[in-house]
Parts: C-alpha cells; structure tokens; sequence
C-alpha cells in the first residue's frame, strides 16, 4: 500500500477504475503513513480519519453504482488557509482559533464535484507570510529529505506531504513564491498559475492581487489534472476572468524542438548557491539537447522586484487582515473595556510577530505623507516588472531560472533575520507581480543531497506552454522519481 502513495494520480485513477484498490484501501493507507512519519515531519495541522474514511466510502460506494469519474475517491490534503465545509481553517494563526469553515472555496468545491477527498489540512507559515512555515503558530514542519532542514513556505506543508507520501497531491497558495519554492526544497512539482486562472473565492486573502491557488505533485501530469479542475471563470470572484481553460493533458508530450527558452541574466548573479546554479545549468542543457533554442534575455527591473512586491504585499495584508477583530469569529481576547480595548487585545493576543511587523509595514507605506513616496512608487515598479516581462514573451516561449537562491537551510538558520528571508523570494515574487506562471519542476541534488527546482515562466494563461516544457524536461530525467526515506 505504500508504494501506492508514491503513484502519479493517473495510476492510481487506473487502478480504482481496474477495482485494484478502493478509496477506502488508499485513504487507510495515507492514514497509516501519516501515522508513521508525520511525527517527525508535521506536516500536517489536521486530519479528521473518521470524515476521511466516510468520504473514501461514499465515493467506493459510488464507484461500484457506476459513477466513472476519472478522480473520484482520489485524496488531495488542503493548506489551511482554503475553506473546506466543516473544517477548521486556522492559517496555523492563533485569531482563527476555534474558526470552522461554513463553505467551500470555489477550488474545493470544484475538486469535490471531479470526487476528490480532502483528508486534512497542511501546515503553513501564518496567512501565508513566509517562506520557511518556521511562522507557523502550531510548530515548524520538517523537510522529509533532511529533518534539519526546512520544508520552505510558506506551503511548506503541503510540499512536505507530498514528497513523504503522506499526500498524493496538496493544495497550496502562492502570492511571492509560496508554491514554487516549498517545491523546490521538498523535491516536488509546484504551480502557480497566472492570476484570474484560478478562483480565490474561499481563499483568505493576504495579498488580493498577487495570491493564487495551485498544485504541488509527484509529477507534471498531476499538475496538469488539478489545474483542470480548478481552473476558469467563477462569478463569486470578479478578478477569475472567462479565458477558455484549454485541455492541459493535450498540450503535455513531444520534445521541445521550435521552443525558444530565454535566460534572464539578472537571475543568474553572483549569491546563488553554486550547488543550485550546478543544478539548473545542467537542466538548461537538458532543455537545449531537447531540441529547444536557448536565448539570454534581460529583464533589468528585477533588482526592484523584493522591495516592491514587500511594499504591496504588506499594504494589502494591512488591509485584508483588518476582519479579524475578535468580533463574529475566531479567537475573543477577554477583558476588553470597550469594543477598541477589544479589538486591540484580540489582534494583540491573536497575530504572531510576522504578521503584526508586516501590518505595521503595510500601515505605513499607505499612511498619508509615505502613500506616494512607497505605495504609488511601488505601483509603477511593477508596472515596469511587467513590461519586462512582456517585452522577453515577444522572442520568448518561456523563461528557465532557478526557484530560489538556495536549496533547504537549517531550521532556525534564517528565521531571526527577516531581510535575508524576504531576498529568498528574489526570483518567484516577480511572477506574482506580472501576473504571470511559473511552474517549479525538479532538477536535481546539491551535494547535502537536497532537491534543486528548476523555474519555468510563461506568460499570462500560458499554463499550457510551460506544463509542456517541464513535461518534456520531467521524462527525460529520473529527478521527480526520486524520495526521501521513508
Ligand atoms: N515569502 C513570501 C512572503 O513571505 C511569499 C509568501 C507567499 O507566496 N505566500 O510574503
């Protein structure tokens, strides 16, 4: 059973087609895994067994009525920050204490109508703020391929799960780098698609206009299969726009002859790890014997990119976190004289020290007086990160980076010194704020015996595009059948 967790979803879909194994042999199976390595590892915040095991035993008993959906009876884990009816959904934050999710998000409810399952929550960096999970209120979550180390984030849970067989896919967010890099270090496959691809309609919000919803997998195929599912136009958010969702298992096979593949040189600078540069060399090469054409390009705002994406980011966090104020859910500090007593104990007792330093930042840049010098500047940087971008996709298919400067590092090796934890974010943050996608696929080990993630960019709705490109490098490797000890 546990080589089985280790299966892309479209073998297990074949064998609970075949009847080689139900729903309920695969979730006692995950269950019997978390039970034996989530102790170490914590990558989970939450598993309800009896709900899992009630839902593998619906979709069996479906099963054998005769309802073929291709992913029914197939689990998926869930970061905790995506509501999912009757669940808590904590964003690993002490304020949502006690918080139980009264409906679905348009993601879940899409991944329930194709028959998946949710077994539980994954952890995370609190509201998403972070890129280690070390800012996770319930306890750090451990990379499975070195428990010293971390999983990144800030879905680092989810990543974690996924690469120890504790999940056969998970959902993540991804606002600066939250899907692609945990990939990266944990050795797995992440997606964030373009903003408006996927609806964030029961998605807490932390930054509204760069967070997106995406998978982390064994495999690209399994990429391509969520997204799917979750993809296209919802009238519950305006921002999820009626672009045609093409069939993204179409696009995936081929090599990459007639594809030009550009290298943004700012994004191959002195500080990058010379394990990781190694590493993504080698896959450009891979990419190059392929039969794609490999160009340099440039792509001269990136310098900018950190310090914007941190000024936008944490304006909109300063705003979109004001709801939590102790009043209709979640956590109530006691003792509050009046309702402004209240509201500052609450968020006082609730907020970890991240989130309160990012809604300080995100107050300031917007106070009146630093509004223009910060927030507007910071508007026109990203409008000319974007131009950047569009500029390279007039001679480009996709670009080929590295997802971070770095492999895994030591728990507790960066966290005390948030400057040089936000430089992580250098390389996936300028997607988010283009609006574009990206894709982290795996490309190999530093000498520690850490994954590397490779980075493909596309343009906006290019998901099809980039799934080929990784697709095509993916099965001409043997780096994504590669896993921790078990
Ligand atoms: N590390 C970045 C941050 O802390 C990105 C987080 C994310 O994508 N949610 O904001």
């Amino acid at each position: 059973m546990s080589e089985l967790l280790d299966r892309s979803i479209g073998d297990i879909a074949a064998l609970l087609a075949r009847g080689e194994c139900s729903s309920v042999d695969l979730v006692q199976g995950l269950l019997h895994r978390i039970d034996s390595r989530d102790g170490d590892l914590s990558a989970y915040v939450s598993v309800d067994r009896d709900d899992a095991l009630g839902q593998a035993q619906r979709a069996d008993k479906a099963r054998s009525e005769g309802d073929h959906r291709d992913l029914l009876g197939i689990p998926i884990a869930v970061k905790d920050i995506l509501n999912v009816t009757g669940q808590p959904c904590t964003c690993a934050s002490r304020i949502l204490d006690g918080y139980v999710a009264p409906y679905d998000a348009t993601a879940i409810a899409r991944l329930r109508d194709a028959g998946l399952l949710f077994v539980g929550r994954t952890n995370m960096d609190e509201f998403a703020m972070g890129s280690s999970t070390e800012n996770s209120t319930v306890g750090v979550t451990r990379n499975p391929w070195n428990t010293a180390c971390v999983p990144g984030g800030s879905s680092g849970g989810s990543a974690a799960a996924v690469a120890a067989g504790e999940a056969v896919a998970a959902l993540g967010t991804d606002t600066g780098g939250s899907i692609r890099q945990p990939a990266a270090f944990c050795g797995c496959v992440g997606l964030k698609p373009s903003y408006g691809r996927v609806s964030r309609y029961g998605l807490t919000a932390y930054a509204s206009s760069l967070d997106q919803i995406g998978p982390l997998t064994h495999c690209v195929d399994d990429a391509a299969r969520i997204l799917q599912v979750i993809a296209g136009a919802d009238p519950l958010d305006c921002t999820c726009l009626d672009v045609v969702v093409p069939d993204y298992r179409a696009a995936l096979g081929g090599d990459l002859s007639g594809i030009r593949l550009g290298l943004p040189r700012e994004y191959f600078v002195q500080g990058i790890d010379a394990d990781v540069e190694q590493a993504v060399r080698g896959a450009i090469q891979q990419c190059e014997a392929l039969g794609a054409e490999i160009v340099e390009v440039s792509l001269p705002h990136t310098e900018y990119a950190v310090s914007t994406y941190y000024i936008i980011a944490t304006a909109e966090a300063s705003a979109n976190l004001a709801r939590f104020d102790g009043v209709r859910y979640g956590l109530r500090a006691p003792g509050g004289k009046d309702p402004i007593d209240m509201y500052g104990k609450t968020r006082a007792a609730g907020f970890g020290d991240e989130v309160k330093r990012r809604i300080l930042l995100g107050t300031y840049v917007l106070s009146s007086g630093y509004h223009d010098a910060y927030y507007v500047t910071a508007q026109k940087v990203r409008t000319l990160i974007r131009r950047d971008f569009e500029k390279v996709f007039e001679s480009c298919d996709a670009l080929l980076t590295p997802v971070a400067p770095t492999a895994a590092y030591r728990l507790g090796s960066v966290s005390d010194d948030p400057l040089s934890m936000y430089l992580g974010d250098i390389f996936t943050a300028t997607a988010n704020l283009a609006g574009i996608c990206a894709v982290a696929v795996p490309c190999g080990f530093t000498s520690d015996k850490l994954p590397v993630g490779l980075q493909i960019v596309g343009g906006p709705y290019q998901e099809d595009r980039i799934l080929q490109i990784a697709h095509a490098y993916e099965q001409s490797t043997e780096w994504h059948t590669m896993k921790p000890e078990r």
